[in-house]
């Protein structure tokens, strides 16, 4: 980026996408800048739109006190107990964490992402569907164009497939399976939407997932289910993290002939390397850039891009952590299943606290010089 000549703050801003990263976006824009005018293009047509998630929203990157409000009318399940199934040596070892406070909720997406843009729209915003765009190729009728297109790296992807099934999930209600398996690249996942609802799923990382791999997951399950009520699949961004693991930089902010273009959400890579979630990196993202505009009006800072771009990368340094994590994970398959076997029984709030140590001495001990 350009850093020598400062950029003026922008008065009419073009959105590519609206997905999680782009309503937000544009209505944390609005209430902080009321004044500039936004478009937003939506490849789909209205009557098509739709979202392909498993719909976790985790306690990441502070997204729980971002969208508190705006995501509470829409939450369906508080999930607090998170059971981690691992394949070794042809057995099952389960690793069973509870939390105080839930890690994860989840979250009606499509109703939700409904309601933000009726809340957009009557904040001004207008809503274009049926519309794919460039964001390159809009950027002559704006002064600041936002990439919040999804998923753009064929290089650092994950994928996933995964179905909504009625049945009786009553025993697990507040809990989140996850499995892993020896030789194997495949994740797992159950999420009860519900009592009688659940989102069952499966991912795999740099390759697209099958979902023939899923209904063999599924046919081996020890719950009834009745019926399949919708599926649905696609890629997840994880270049972010992927890239700053290696030593490179993703661009997420520059300038263009004197105007902005910027990135969010999965368009910015901005994806859990491990767990594959994605909606708190399009949270943070959106409300990083409504700050960073609004930050530049009052405070007559007029690089918003650069103040951007330097609070997204703060914000998600810890991605090339847990894409270190991702690799371990399966480069080191035995000993990540014995790291969280220690963890089976420990209560989550304790495990980035010092009275861990003090609760569970011999595993902190293990952990320590395993
Ligand atoms: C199978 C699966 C399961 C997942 N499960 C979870 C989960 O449980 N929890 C979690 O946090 N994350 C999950 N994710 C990831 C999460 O869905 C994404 O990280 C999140 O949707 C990113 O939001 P976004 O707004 O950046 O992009 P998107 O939600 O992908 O929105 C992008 C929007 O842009 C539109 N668009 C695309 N191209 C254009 C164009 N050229 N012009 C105009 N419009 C365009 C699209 O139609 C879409 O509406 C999952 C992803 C998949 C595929």
């Amino acid at each position: 980026m350009d850093e020598a000549k400062p950029i003026k703050i922008p008065k009419k801003i073009g959105i590519a996408g609206a997905g999680l990263a782009g309503l937000l976006s544009a209505l944390w824009i609005k209430e902080k800048n009321p004044e500039v005018e936004i478009e937003i293009f939506e490849r789909r047509k209205k009557d098509k739109y739709r979202i392909d998630c498993a719909e976790a929203l985790l306690d990441q990157r502070k997204a729980f006190d971002r969208v508190g409000e705006l995501v509470k009318p829409f939450i369906t399940n508080k999930l607090d107990k998170v059971v981690w199934k691992m394949e070794l040596d042809g057995e099952y070892k389960l690793s069973t964490i509870r939390y105080s406070q839930p890690p994860c909720w989840m979250v009606d997406r499509l109703s939700w992402q409904r309601d933000l843009m009726e809340k957009v729209e009557r904040h001004g915003v207008s809503i274009t569907f049926g519309e794919r765009v460039d964001p390159i190729r809009i950027l002559d009728d704006f002064d600041l164009v936002v990439d919040a297109r999804g998923t753009q790296s064929r290089e650092y992807f994950a994928s996933g497939v995964y179905s909504v099934f009625s049945g009786n999930f009553e025993k697990i209600a507040d809990t989140t399976i996850s499995e892993i398996r020896e030789d194997s690249n495949v994740y797992y996942w159950i999420f009860p939407i519900n009592a009688k609802l659940a989102n069952i799923g499966c991912g795999t990382y740099f390759d697209f997932i099958k979902r023939r791999v899923l209904e063999e997951y599924i046919s081996e399950l020890e719950f009834n289910l009745d019926e399949e009520i919708k599926r649905g699949a696609g890629l997840v961004d994880i270049s972010y993290g992927a890239m700053l693991h290696h030593g490179e930089e993703k661009v997420i902010a520059e300038q263009v002939d004197g105007k902005g273009i910027v990135r969010v959400g999965d368009a910015a890579g901005l994806a859990d390397p491990l767990s594959g979630e994605g909606m708190t990196g399009a949270i943070s993202s959106a409300f990083w850039l409504a700050y960073s505009i609004s930050r530049g009006d009052h405070l007559d800072n007029p690089d918003y891009l650069a103040e951007y771009e330097r609070k997204v990368r703060v914000e998600n340094e810890f991605l090339s952590q847990t894409m270190a994590a991702m690799e371990a994970r399966r480069e080191h398959y035995r000993d990540f299943v014995k790291f969280m076997s220690l963890l089976d029984g420990v209560n989550g709030k304790y495990l980035t606290s010092k009275l861990f140590v003090l609760r569970y001495p011999i595993r902190a001990l293990k952990l320590r010089f395993m």
